[in-house]
């Protein structure tokens, strides 16, 4: 019973609840899944390394890949680019491997029209106050991109309907293990085997 393709996981939510250090958490312990780093126009945070975290680009190098297809979805977001490169992800996949995208909900939407079979997992806050906190908490944004943001978090929270799994995150290590459950039932799904 050897499975051909991996399984495309598609991790996304508002930002700012938690999806990278829910995905920096899972790649600690999960052997076996491959996590495709994203190419951004937004500038690199303190301890941000390139081809790390993000191929970080600017706005005609990333317009560009736009051009030449080399991107399977991207999304403007709060006035960067966001993309995720094609050619990696089709090329794991087609390997046999399972690939873990961590985006924002445009090009999760995106994605579920060009790979319906991919398994799609909303992370959920708690609520919108504590989602408010977890970005003031973190320091690094302005006022406004922290009103910027919350204003597009209470539109994703809508998109919750488009997904397969709602995963609560609660805390890390419990959406970590709700996350790698999803991840073993899809193996064990009849159709995929
Ligand atoms: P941040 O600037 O905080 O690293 O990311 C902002 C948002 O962009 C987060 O919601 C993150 O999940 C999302 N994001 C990161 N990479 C990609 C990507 O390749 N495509 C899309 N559509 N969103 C991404």
């Amino acid at each position: 019973m050897k499975k051909e393709r991996g399984i495309l996981f598609v991790l996304s939510g508002p930002s700012g609840v938690g999806k990278g250090t829910v995905n920096r958490s899972l790649r600690k312990q999960w052997d076996g899944l491959e996590f495709s780093i994203s190419v951004t126009t937004r500038k690199p945070r303190e301890g941000e390394e390139d081809g790390v975290d993000y191929f970080f680009k600017s706005r005609d190098e990333f317009e560009k890949m736009i051009e030449q297809n080399e991107l399977l979805e991207h999304a403007e977001y709060v006035g960067n680019y966001y993309g995720t490169p094609l050619q990696y992800v089709e090329k794991t996949l087609a390997d046999g491997k399972d690939v873990l995208l961590e985006i924002e909900v445009q090009g999760a939407l995106q994605v579920r029209k060009l790979v319906p079979e991919g398994v799609f997992i909303f992370l959920a806050p708690p609520s919108l106050d504590e989602l408010r906190n977890r970005i003031v908490g973190r320091g690094t944004e302005t006022e406004e991109l922290i009103d910027n943001r919350m204003k597009v978090a209470k539109e994703e929270l809508e998109m919750m309907d488009h997904y397969d799994y709602v995963v609560e995150n609660d805390e890390i290590q419990a959406a970590c293990d709700r996350i790698k459950a999803i991840s073993i039932a899809e193996h064990c799904k009849k159709d995929r085997i």
